[in-house]
């Protein structure tokens, strides 16, 4: 697969997020993680957007909410504002992203702070609050 990754990165898609999605690596920052499920959301993998919630985080119906949001929304594009902490070393991170979608026939933009956390050496994401345009 050479296909380009959906995160926007410019990698291949096996070399970016790719090899997160499969499990072949474990994402190292919160930017990585975030990408990775940005990607994700992209390619419809629900399991993947489970395992990478943190677990006080996951609520029973998530599942069944990704997959009925996926057939609703069409992503577009990913841009990372900003990010802070959240590198290898740090136990917690925040990343503002923008992500641009298609819904119900309009172009529209999510713009969120999301806040991830370090649990059992891994990277999850744990919340977000959305940013005003
Ligand atoms: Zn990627």
């Amino acid at each position: 697969m050479t296909e380009k990754c959906p995160c926007g990165s410019g990698e291949s898609y096996e070399l970016c997020c790719g090899k997160y999605h499969t499990g072949k690596s474990v994402p190292e920052t919160a930017e990585q993680l975030m990408r990775s499920r940005y990607s994700a959301y992209v390619m419809k993998l629900a399991d993947y957007i489970v395992d990478t919630t943190h677990p006080k985080k996951r609520q029973p119906m998530l599942r069944d909410e990704l997959l009925s949001n996926f057939e609703n929304v069409q992503w577009i594009r990913l841009e990372i504002v900003r990010t802070s902490l959240g590198k290898a070393h740090d136990k917690t991170g925040k990343v503002e992203f923008k992500a641009f979608y298609i819904a119900g026939g309009t172009d529209q933009v999510l713009h969120e702070l999301s806040r991830f956390k370090k649990h059992s050496g891994r990277w999850f994401y744990f919340d977000g609050v959305f940013e005003p345009e």
